[in-house]
């Protein structure tokens, strides 16, 4: 089975007003011959303008989340197909950010990731679990029970990725061990070949990655790529992560 081609993506969160199209576009001048496909997911009020900054680049443009209806009187709220329209092609859901925040559940998820499948998104879907779950040895119940729950049968031969992100490592700057790294991977991989016949999807590693630490990272049983936070916010940390593929 050839190995699922990597992908690296940036999660700008709640950060970016227009100026910061700048670090976009150095990323994208400074990607060249990457090994991994990469991406930018900027708050949603810089999609349309990121995609435009970037159309003709390597380095492609998602949202960071969106809501599972089409239409509807949901203020505030973005759908699938609006980010597609502003030029989005891939999509975050299921971030630890919203289901602690919002009270996000793994069906809430799966419905959002089916909405972005039907828009022609293609979903990162995030599973992690608390340092509480992980001192209780609950690390790999906690994680492949949130990826059985989060992804729907749809996801089945279309292109896809998940982000194990251990909650406690996001923005912490710890980050777990390789060997503890490689054993969720590892799980999730077994998880996605008795949900999906010959599953493809890349399975990323997110949680304090920095160019400093990325190599081991990416270089990990099972890891295949990143989803960054903090460090994609800055182009010379980005492409130092992206380089250590
Ligand atoms: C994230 O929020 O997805 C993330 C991985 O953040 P950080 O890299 O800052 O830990």
């Amino acid at each position: 089975m050839t190995a699922p081609v990597p992908l690296i993506a940036g999660n700008w969160k709640m950060h970016g007003l227009a100026a910061a199209l700048d670090e976009a576009r150095a990323v994208a001048a400074g990607v060249g011959a990457a090994g991994a496909r990469v991406a930018l997911c900027p708050p949603a009020s810089l999609v349309h303008r990121m995609s435009q900054a970037l159309a003709g680049s390597a380095v492609l443009v998602g949202g960071q989340d969106c809501r599972a209806e089409e239409t509807g009187a949901f203020t505030g709220d973005v759908s699938a197909e609006m980010l597609a329209d502003a030029g989005a092609v891939l999509v975050i859901l299921g971030h630890s950010e919203r289901r602690a925040g919002y009270g996000e559940s793994d069906a809430l998820v799966a419905a959002k990731t089916l909405a972005a499948l039907h828009a022609g998104l293609e979903p990162i879907v995030c599973v992690g679990e608390t340092l509480a779950q992980r001192k209780a040895g609950e690390a790999i119940a906690v994680v492949t029970a949130q990826v059985r729950g989060s992804l729907p049968p749809e996801l089945a031969g279309r292109p896809f990725s998940v982000a194990y992100e251990p909650v406690w490592a996001i923005g912490t700057g710890l980050t777990p061990t390789t060997p503890e790294i490689e054993e969720i991977h590892r799980a999730i991989r077994a998880t996605l070949a008795a949900m999906f016949a010959s599953a493809q999807a890349p399975i990323l590693y997110g949680g304090s990655v920095k160019p400093g630490n990325a190599a081991e990272i990416l270089h990990a049983a099972e890891v295949g790529g990143a989803l960054v936070g903090g460090a994609s916010l800055k182009a010379a940390d980005f492409l130092g992560i992206v380089g250590a593929l």
